[in-house]
């Protein structure tokens, strides 16, 4: 197997990717909780992870790659509690279009779909172990907290001295806390919320618990990789750090790994700003595929600023490849053959730490000769436009019918272009015609300026966006 590199969040720094058994990977990415649509932050989080375990196993690993769905939070709950449904009625219906928005995205499945309501067992007996052993201790209030105190290596993800991790958690006024940074395990039931009997009374459980308990179950005492949105890296991931490595007395997670955070227009993404960019919405106005490709843009650590220039930009591009696949087949007939540079350049981007950024880059190169090659007759173009097809599709390109991507954007450009660009577009026509490129050039850079683009085909030009 050809050496991969991961950026782990551990150590801070990029290792070669060894899994604990060799040839196996043990996967889980925190997933959503369903309390509202699903936005663009978690098309995010799922598309990283699902092309990083498409990677993988295209590299030859065996992958299990788990996700969960939070289904029980004191958002549910409210949201629920405001349409007088019970919380877990909502919550399903939530899962429903959630599941439906990934479906429709060409998300793939996780191998295993976990469930915080249905590992409520095990976490019972999980945190009752984590109190047995003196980790964990039972307010009189019915309430289970973790005892931070307890384990040393507390702060070694996130890097926070205890001191300094007190700035990041909210402080609640629980009296009966030992330590304010201690977290809760189980939250004693109040008023009007779902609840499950446990030895310290009804309740339910405390959200950084639930994965814990869920990779327990599913995994045993150690995973491979980790994954999560970086906002989860403290408390979140610190907490559940502390929880399994308390029971377990082994390391958790050998790869720490983190996406960045998605803003809008510089601002972070939020459903008080009223800036939640919903998938579903997204999809109405964009094709998937560029909504995916826009995405994958920058390396997946770094935070992405979305702006509706950064999707009619990426549209651009992905309706010019698509041009000229759909030129080649009608010149050249179904693709075949392989262009070895392509797939290598793809894989030694993606090898070192999934650099997406770079495989498109790679990708805009191709492209820029892939036309002309196509115009001229080059029939080698064939096999590497047959090479990309296959090897960007990981990536979640590529997977549409050409003449209908092209057909699809035009439709939706076609009665958006103003008429002054469709006079300069004209004039520059006339301009080629009579062979006068200077005027041509000129009226092009016009056009451009306008913020609109002229391709030329064989028989005429077209205008995008
Ligand atoms: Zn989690």
């Amino acid at each position: 197997m050809e050496q991969i590199k991961f950026y782990n969040s551990l150590s801070r720094q990029k290792e070669v990717f060894v899994p604990l058994e060799a040839g196996k990977v043990k996967m889980y990415a925190c997933g959503i909780t369903p309390s509202a649509e699903a936005h663009i932050g978690h098309l995010y989080q799922a598309l990283i992870y699902d092309i990083m375990r498409s990677f993988l196993v295209k590299e030859g690993y065996k992958v299990t790659y788990a996700r969960n769905y939070t289904d029980v939070d004191d958002k549910i709950i409210a949201k629920s509690n405001e349409l007088h449904l019970p919380a877990d009625v909502y919550a399903k219906e939530m899962i429903k279009k959630i599941d439906a928005e990934m479906h429709a995205y060409g998300i793939g499945e996780p191998d295993i779909w976990l469930y915080a309501t249905k590992t409520i067992g095990d976490m019972i007996k999980f945190i009752q172990k984590l109190i047995d052993s003196k980790k964990a201790y039972v307010t009189k209030g019915g309430d289970v907290y973790f005892s931070v105190d307890s384990f040393k290596d507390y702060g070694k993800l996130s890097g926070r001295r205890t001191d300094e991790a007190l700035d990041g958690v909210r402080i609640d006024n629980d009296e009966e806390k030992l330590s304010p940074l201690d977290f809760a395990l189980w939250k004693s039931a109040k008023e009007g919320e779902p609840f499950w009997d446990s030895p310290w009374g009804k309740g339910r459980p405390g959200w950084h618990i639930e994965c814990s308990v869920m990779n327990y179950v599913t995994f045993g005492d150690q995973i491979d990789i980790h994954g999560g949105g970086r906002d989860l890296l403290f408390p979140h991931h610190e907490n559940e750090i502390a929880q399994s490595e308390s029971l377990t007395g082994k390391p958790f997670a050998k790869y720490w790994i983190h996406n960045g955070l998605i803003r809008v227009n510089g601002q972070k993404m939020s459903k008080s700003l009223g800036n939640s960019l919903l998938m579903g919405e997204l999809r109405e106005k964009y094709d998937v595929e560029v909504v995916k490709m826009a995405l994958l843009q920058n390396s997946y650590h770094t935070d992405i600023n979305i702006t509706d220039k950064l999707f009619t930009d990426t549209e651009k591009h992905l309706y010019e490849f698509y041009s000229v696949l759909k030129l080649a087949k009608a010149k050249f007939g179904d693709f075949a053959g392989k262009d070895q540079k392509v797939e290598e350049d793809f894989d030694s981007a993606m090898r070192d730490d999934l650099n997406t950024s770079k495989a498109l880059s790679y990708l805009y190169n191709i492209f820029k000769t892939a036309r002309e090659r196509v115009e001229k007759g080059d029939k080698s173009v064939v096999a590497t436009l047959n090479s990309v097809v296959k090897t960007y599709s990981l990536l979640g390109i590529f997977k549409e019918d050409a003449e209908t991507f092209v057909a699809n954007v035009e439709k939706k450009t076609a009665i958006s272009i103003p008429n002054n660009v469709k006079e300069l577009a004209e004039k520059r026509w006339q301009a080629k015609k009579e062979r006068n490129f200077a005027l041509a050039d000129q009226l092009r850079k016009e056009i451009e300026e306008l913020g609109y683009l002229v391709l030329d085909a064989k028989d005429g030009y077209k205008i995008t966006k």
